[in-house]
């Protein structure tokens, strides 16, 4: 690590970023290891896995080559078992905004909160783009977002003493609520009905808080936001027939995710209705040094299924190695019977 760094922690130094911990991301941790590449991962999300991980964790897969049935959360769990021998860096909610070409031919990426990394070679396996937050339909929520309207808790710090209001009825609300509540000067969560799609006992929690007057429950929807200067006083509240101000200085609403391409548009590379073409013996882009996997990437006859993204990462990483370590030549080896592979892995 260098000293130097765009935002107030020093920038980080490696081979080899990847962006997006999705199954295609931490597979490349896997494959990248055993040609001795360190990998950096940055996922905007606040856990790894990706779309299988955010989109349909409990869902079944079938297709995954020698698991006849494997959950989208039971996939990602055994990936991050399978990459632990190579002890890989997560970033996680960070958003990659800036990827630029330094002097020397590395690259410099830059996250959302000012993080930089420098590396050789960098990944993109930013899968349908990043995870967004949906935006309530408020009029002026705008000029609110960033000083009063958050959609996400970085450092709980930040809301201590505050009189917090949360709206949504999913897990990411009824867990910030639970633990916003020791440090937040008044606590409160608006939802449309008086039915919570959470882990129940988040529920029961939420209601013994509400039953000792710790947190209040209003069943109703918010029709807008009051205040000045990007600093809330209160947000109405409409509950049956019934309207009211709710005093509150913070408001944190939680109605899930979508995703868009997001900044991965803003770097320069060629990109075909939104997804990066590449070649199919290297994974290459249009930039040498960067390559994409999985689902960002595309090429004649490109299927998007976690599958094709193994394979891909498999070619990518022999490239990728090509250039990391110039003079040096690649031995093919067999993780059954190569002692140097099974070494890497901790099984010999
Ligand atoms: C409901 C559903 C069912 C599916 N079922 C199957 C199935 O049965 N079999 C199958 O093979 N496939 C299935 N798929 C598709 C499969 O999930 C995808 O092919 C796979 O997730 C692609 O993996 P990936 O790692 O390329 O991308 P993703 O899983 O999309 O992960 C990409 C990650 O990159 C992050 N990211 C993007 N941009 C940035 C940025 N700028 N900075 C930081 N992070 C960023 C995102 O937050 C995300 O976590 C299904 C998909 C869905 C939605």
């Amino acid at each position: 690590m260098s000293d130097i760094g765009i935002g107030n922690t020093p920038t980080i130094e490696t081979d080899a970023v990847i962006i997006g911990a999705g199954p295609v991301g931490l597979f490349a941790v896997f494959e990248l290891g055993l040609l001795d590449i360190k990998a950096h991962l940055i996922d905007i999300l606040d856990k790894p896995g990706g779309q299988c991980a955010e989109l349909y964790p409990e869902k079944p897969i079938y297709d995954i080559p020698a698991l006849p049935v494997i959950s989208g959360q039971g996939l990602t769990d055994n990936l991050m078992d399978q990459i632990k021998p190579f002890d890989p860096t997560f970033h996680l909610n960070q958003r990659v905004d800036q990827l630029n070409r330094l002097d020397d031919g590395r690259f410099s990426l830059v996250t959302d909160i000012g993080q930089e990394f420098i590396t050789k070679v960098v990944i993109i396996a930013a899968g349908g783009g990043s995870f967004t937050p949906k935006r309530p339909p408020l009029p002026g929520i705008e000029a609110y977002e960033g000083s009063s309207v958050f959609y996400s808790v970085r450092q709980m710090e930040q809301f201590r003493g505050k009189n917090i209001l949360i709206a949504g009825g999913g897990d990411s609300a009824l867990d910030w609520l639970l633990n916003l509540e020791p440090i937040a000067n008044s606590i409160a969560i608006v939802h449309r009905r008086d039915k919570f799609r959470a882990a129940p006992d988040s529920v029961n929690k939420m209601q013994v808080l509400v039953g000792a007057g710790r947190a209040k429950f209003h069943l109703g929807q918010i029709t807008s936001l009051n205040g000045a200067d990007g600093q809330l006083e209160s947000a109405t509240i409409k509950a049956g027939d019934e309207t009211f101000d709710y005093a509150c200085d913070t408001l944190l609403p939680f109605f899930g995710l979508t995703m868009k391409l997001g900044p991965v548009a803003d770097w320069g590379l060629n990109l075909e209705e939104n997804l990066i073409p590449v070649d199919t013996e290297k994974f290459a882009t249009s930039e040498p040094g960067i390559f994409a996997i999985g689902d960002i990437n595309t090429y004649p006859g490109k299927l998007k299924l976690i599958l094709s993204g193994f394979h891909e990462v498999a070619l990518m990483s022999q490239a990728a190695h090509h250039i990391i370590y110039p003079d040096q030549t690649i031995r093919f080896q067999y993780t059954t019977s190569s002692s140097s592979l099974q070494k890497k892995l901790g099984v010999r």
